[in-house]
């Protein structure tokens, strides 16, 4: 992990620019991975799935992972970086404290209704499909400023900013323009949201080019963790 944060950290100097959170990028991997990498300090991870998440926190010694003003184990930071249905939305606001993938106004409505207010606001990220593929989730780029204005309306959300994931290049280098269109968004937004820290964005090939336009968040599996196991025939990771 300390290779993987001086990584990071010489990607930003390079690009004068402060160095970016680093989320790790959990899914799949067992709960004793992750107690690994919090014993080394890291404290942010990232699952794609409610229910392997709600499995994997059980396990690091949440009692009941669904029930109201329980924090998180051992003072872990909980981020959802997958898809969220609307029916999800109950467990994911009791299980997470970030959701980054929120791209409409039904569950900008659904996460703050179930939001328990013993736990303080939810913090979201509103993901954007910046290269408009037609397979990706999350909202076009002119509907961001609507929707960012639907959850600076709920006080039991707390809007943070954009999570982008652009779409995958064998040169990583050709995803830089989707990179920057990301930041210029991002820069926009602050301006009318001053609370707006985090621009998420940036996985194992391609952090170093997604700091140097700007992440302040990187999402990172593979590199910290190896690759990842075969998904198992069982239904168990799918969440479905
Ligand atoms: C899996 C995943 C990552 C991490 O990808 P790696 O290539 O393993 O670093 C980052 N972001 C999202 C949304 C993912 O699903």
């Amino acid at each position: 992990m300390n290779a993987i944060s001086r990584m990071l950290d010489n990607a930003a100097r390079d690009a004068g620019r402060p160095p970016p959170r680093l989320l790790a990028v959990s899914k799949t991997q067992p709960a004793a991975a992750v107690a690994a990498l919090a014993a080394l300090g890291q404290c942010a991870f990232g699952e794609n799935y409610v229910q392997e998440a709600a499995a994997k926190q059980a396990e690091l010694g949440r009692a009941s992972p669904v029930s109201a003003g329980q924090e998180a184990p051992a003072g872990l930071e909980w981020h959802l970086i997958g898809h969220l249905q609307s029916n999800k939305a109950r467990e994911a606001a009791a299980l997470f404290d970030w959701v980054q993938t929120v791209d409409r106004a039904k569950l900008v409505a659904a996460l703050a209704r179930h939001r328990d207010p013993a736990r303080g606001p939810l913090n979201v990220l509103v993901q954007v499909n910046i290269d408009d593929e037609a397979s990706k989730h999350g909202c076009r780029p002119d509907e961001v400023e609507a929707l960012a204005a639907a959850i600076a309306g709920e006080p039991m959300l707390r809007l943070r900013g954009l999570m982008v994931i652009p779409t995958p290049h064998d040169d990583p280098e050709l995803g830089r323009p989707a990179f920057r269109r990301s930041r210029a968004l991002f820069d926009a937004l602050r301006e009318h949201h001053p609370g707006v820290d985090t621009l998420s964005m940036g996985m194992s090939s391609d952090a170093a080019i997604a700091i140097a336009e700007g992440a302040t968040m990187v999402r990172i599996g593979t590199a910290l963790f190896g690759s990842r196991p075969a998904p198992p025939a069982a239904p168990s990771y799918t969440g479905r």
